[in-house]
């Protein structure tokens, strides 16, 4: 499935996620090397980060491969902040390929990408208003609901992820979610790995073979913030 990376630290570009490192998302986009559902990522991609020319995240989201985009590359080396997403995407069976159907995912100050399959019958109820009919737009919308209503971030996914995972035993709801000041994960279903070093590095496969790299174990919630990163289990 699909394969996306976050970074929280130091300001960086967005090409530090995409082409700087040997296996970073345009190379993991047709050569992934720990991908187990799929096996290219070439229905879309998009980019998220954070300038203080506003408080909303700014996005670039296509519905073609990442290596067909001949705009990304001088993009992704000005688009420079303390906090990015990006992700590449293999569509799942069924789902429309199209820019509302790719992640990042936004709403307000959140950025949010999924990587994996969930029923949308299992968040139906949970989702309010989703911006395609991607079973990956309404997991986000089930999210981005909890975190209008107030919940902090972490019970924010904890519950939305808990509760689809008891709709859907099937689904895999790896995730990342940020705001900019602040960078949660979970793991369910798929790989996860983080790094740290001078800031927090999370994707779903290492985007080189510098040592450090550590999976997050499955079935976890994965808080980071300046200070520091906590890995809790999710029941
Ligand atoms: N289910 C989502 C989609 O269709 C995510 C797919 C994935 O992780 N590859 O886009």
């Amino acid at each position: 499935m699909c394969r996306h990376a976050a970074w929280l630290g130091p300001v960086r570009p967005v090409s530090s996620l995409v082409s700087e490192p040997e296996h970073g998302l345009l190379r993991q986009s047709y050569a992934p090397r720990m991908q187990r559902y799929g096996a290219v990522n070439a229905d879309g991609f998009g980019i998220g980060w954070y300038d203080g020319a506003r408080e909303e995240p700014v996005r670039y989201r296509r519905a073609i491969p990442i290596w067909a985009d001949a705009n990304l590359p001088a993009l992704a080396e000005v688009a420079r902040s303390a906090c990015l997403m990006a992700a590449v995407r293999s569509a799942t069976v069924g789902m429309p390929i199209e820019e509302t159907a790719t992640a990042p995912f936004a709403d307000g100050r959140w950025l949010l990408s999924h990587n994996g399959r969930v029923r949308r019958e299992a968040v139906r109820e949970m989702a309010s208003d989703p911006q395609s009919l991607c079973d990956s737009a309404w997991l986000a919308s089930a999210v981005f609901a909890r975190l209008r209503a107030g919940d902090p971030l972490g019970e924010a996914l904890t519950s939305v992820v808990g509760r689809a995972g008891k709709e859907d035993p099937e689904a895999r709801l790896n995730l990342l979610v940020t705001g900019g000041d602040r960078l949660a994960a979970v793991a369910w279903g798929d790989t996860l790995f983080t790094h740290l070093a001078e800031g927090v590095l999370v994707a779903s496969e290492p985007l080189d073979d510098r040592p450090g790299w550590q999976a997050v174990p499955d079935r976890t919630l994965l808080l980071a913030s300046p200070d520091g990163v906590l890995v809790t289990p999710i029941d």
